[in-house]
């Protein structure tokens, strides 16, 4: 049995706070079919809205016992907020997870930035919004490869942007790999890695037992499962690594 290395001190109970953590970027967007104006406890989504760029890391193994490794992108309300946001149309996912990455382009870490691609075709709502992430330099667009073919969907039309993430890992909410819960929804410190994969793609948690819990019963498979094979991947995608004291 691996060994479970406990790396957060955090009380499972906390009290939700609607300041945000300093070092996560917010931004405001202008989002389409959104009224201006300030908020009402009618009206609490008004614009200009503001956001934050989140991700989390899934780890599982597939059929053949390899390990699997996803990042999901999304904009979130960055605030305490009785949305909930899953099921709020400004819960965004950035990425396309569907299709493959364009011929010639590797999705991970460049420069200390995150890339990942980004179909607008097959995100309409989130097109309109890329534009502005650009524009406030949240992603930036990047030179497709060579050969660029929008792989994986019909070949019609001009293609696809390409984007990378333009801010530090630490500017980024993440999210809890047990319960789901993202950080800047609940208080002011970050999610603490895992001790033993924080090299690599790190699963972050709330606290103790939501680490305890994923270690034991964590889906789609449980981290004990999956860590060391995390650990033994070579390249170190993440930059920053926070972990509690
Ligand atoms: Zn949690
Ligand atoms: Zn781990």
């Amino acid at each position: 049995m691996d060994e479970l290395q406990i790396t957060s001190n955090r009380k499972k109970a906390r009290k939700p706070t609607t300041s945000k953590p300093t070092d996560i970027r917010a931004f405001e967007l202008t989002v389409p079919h959104l009224p201006a104006g300030p908020t009402s406890s009618g009206q609490p989504l008004r614009n200009p809205l503001p956001l934050a760029l989140s991700f989390e890391v899934i780890q599982y193994l597939d059929l053949e016992n390899s390990i699997e490794l996803q990042t999901h992108y999304y904009l979130i309300l960055p605030e305490e907020s009785d949305l909930d946001p899953e099921l709020n149309p400004l819960f965004l996912k950035l990425d396309a997870e569907d299709a493959p990455p364009p011929t010639g382009f590797e999705v991970g870490l460049k420069e200390g930035k995150h890339e990942f691609w980004f179909d607008t075709r097959t995100h309409q709502d989130a097109a309109v919004l890329l534009e502005q992430l650009v524009e406030k330099k949240i992603l930036e667009k990047v030179d497709p490869p060579q050969h660029h073919t929008p792989a994986g969907y019909d070949g019609l039309g001009e293609g696809y942007p390409l984007v990378r993430v333009a801010i530090q890992e630490k500017e980024m909410a993440k999210r809890c790999g047990y319960d789901g819960i993202w950080e800047q929804r609940t208080d002011q410190e970050r999610l603490a890695v895992c001790g033993g994969c924080k090299l690599a793609w790190p699963i972050r948690f709330c606290d103790e037992d939501c680490q305890v819990m994923s270690w034991k019963k964590g889906q789609p498979t449980p981290h004990r499962k999956t860590c060391k094979k995390v650990k033994a991947i070579e390249k170190a995608p993440i930059d920053e690594v926070t972990t509690k004291a």
